[in-house]
């Protein structure tokens, strides 16, 4: 997925600027030239990253952000401020307002690619969790995203790893204000304790002096118990190639010595923040899971889900003007196969072709078991001319190869028939579009099953 930048600015000649350099590094970008029109765009879900001029009449770039990071709708999209000003004083005021990072004028090209590259993966990472939790908002549990808006990242449990005390002592006292701060100067060690303990962030110097700063981030993003857990870097001036080697291994934000008090406090409150909104979505995408949201004999998802959820990647694909294709699917003369070798027979079909239909799709598709035989595959992001060559090579590895069933060794042969319908236009809905692909997938079966057949 090509990420969409907003770069907003009241001068033309800037925003012609920005965006001929993030075209050139291959992002999409969209402009505005206000706040209000800023705003507009973002609450239509049509950007992943804004770039963000302070000053501007009417609406300044502060209080543009300080509405974006209130609004649940927005509260994730990650924002940098681009100003002229460059003092510990404003930077802190940008941050306090909820920016993700700055960018002076001039624009430095290196600088400014290397954060929207690291700031766009760490948004399109949360951006599925993100919707996973809306979709748990309307199974009915309480609104995730509106908690998650209101956390003040203050209370934040963090792991300083540093070798020099004249550092770590200044740096601790600092953020003890407001944090509970462990020092550890070991990063051997402080990889076990960050797997032990929840840390909310773990913050680490850059010059360690027995050990490769950038090793230990990388091994904290690979472990599946750290995974999670935002890395702050804390660099000297002259070390800006690693930092922006360590922005590409996953680091989540960074601060330059001397470090500003202030703006040290309100960047590891960002970084505490952001780490509670995920955790809390994470949860309760878990608890969502929990309420039957799968299909217990395939393990796909079962109906309500996909449901709801292709409402909203409905919702997606019109506002990003991408395709999205539906598959319905089913077993042809599946009664048969009842009849003939039993009903768990029946069930080991139906196992086994949830199987083979999940190893057929991408992660970002979503398989669900509709009902009886029946299945449904929404592929976000394909036209009907991809979905078919996919549905046709799903049929044939369906037609070609046995199912087992039992456990004797036995197998049957099985065949399916496919129906497809692509997203029209903004009338579209869930029901509509599901009701397009089921008449296809009646053509095919009337004009002999075993096929794949399109809407028109
Ligand atoms: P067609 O080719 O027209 O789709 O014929 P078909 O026999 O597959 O379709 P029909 O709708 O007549 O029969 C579907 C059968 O699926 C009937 C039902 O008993 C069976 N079925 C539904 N759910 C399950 C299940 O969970 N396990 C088993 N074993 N069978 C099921
Ligand atoms: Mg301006
Ligand atoms: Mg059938």
């Amino acid at each position: 997925m090509t990420a969409r930048i907003l770069v907003v600015d009241d001068v033309p000649a800037n925003v012609k600027l920005l965006e001929a350099r993030l075209m050139a590094e291959y992002f999409e970008v969209i402009t505005a030239m206000s706040g209000p029109e800023a705003l507009a765009i973002c609450r239509s879900a049509q950007c992943d990253l804004v770039l963000l001029d302070v000053m501007m009449p009417e609406m300044d770039g502060f209080e543009v952000c300080r509405r974006l990071k209130a609004d649940p709708a927005t509260h994730h999209i990650p924002v940098i401020m681009v100003t002229a000003l460059d003092q510990p004083q404003d930077r802190v005021k940008g941050l306090e307002a909820g920016a993700d990072d700055f960018l002076t004028k001039p624009v430095s090209e290196i600088a400014l690619i290397a954060r929207v590259r690291s700031l766009v993966r760490l948004k399109l990472a949360c951006d599925e969790l993100r919707m996973r939790a809306l979709t748990s908002r309307e199974i009915g549990l309480q609104d995730p995203l509106a908690q998650a808006t209101a956390e003040t990242g203050r209370n934040g449990r963090i792991l300083l790893v540093d070798d020099r005390p004249s550092s770590f002592e200044r740096i601790a006292a600092a953020l003890t204000v407001e944090h509970a701060v462990d020092v550890e100067t070991d990063p051997q060690e402080a990889i076990f304790h960050a797997a032990e303990n929840p840390y909310d962030l773990m913050m680490v110097s850059l010059g360690l002096e027995r050990f490769d700063a950038l090793r230990l981030c990388g091994q904290v993003r690979s472990l599946e118990r750290t995974r999670h857990l935002p890395i702050l870097l804390i660099a000297e001036p002259e070390e800006e190639a690693r930092l922006l080697r360590g922005l590409e291994i996953g680091v989540n934000d960074y601060l330059v010595r001397p470090i500003d008090r202030n703006e040290l406090l309100a960047r590891v409150r960002t970084q505490v923040r952001k780490k509670r909104y995920n955790d809390r979505l994470r949860d309760n995408v878990q608890l969502s899971i929990e309420m039957a949201v799968t299909d217990s004999l395939t393990g796909l998802h079962n109906r309500r889900y996909m449901e709801l959820h292709l409402g909203a990647l409905i919702e997606q694909a019109l506002a990003r003007g991408k395709p999205l294709s539906v598959l319905v699917l089913d077993i042809d003369y599946f009664k048969a196969i009842n009849d003939t070798y039993g009903h768990d027979a029946g069930d080991d079909v139906l196992r086994e072709f949830g199987t083979r239909v999940r190893k057929s799709i991408r992660g970002i598709d979503l398989a669900c078991r509709y009902g009886g035989e029946e299945f449904v595959i929404v592929m976000p992001e394909t036209d009907v001319g991809i979905a078919s060559m996919v549905a046709e090579r799903l049929r044939r590895r369906v037609a070609t190869d046995p199912f087992p069933i039992g456990s004797r060794g036995e197998t049957v042969d099985v065949t399916i028939s496919v129906g497809i319908a692509g997203l029209a236009g903004p009338e579209d809905t869930p029901a509509s579009i599901l009701k397009r692909a089921d008449q296809a997938l009646y053509r095919a079966k009337r004009d002999g099953r075993n096929r794949v057949a399109a809407a028109a």
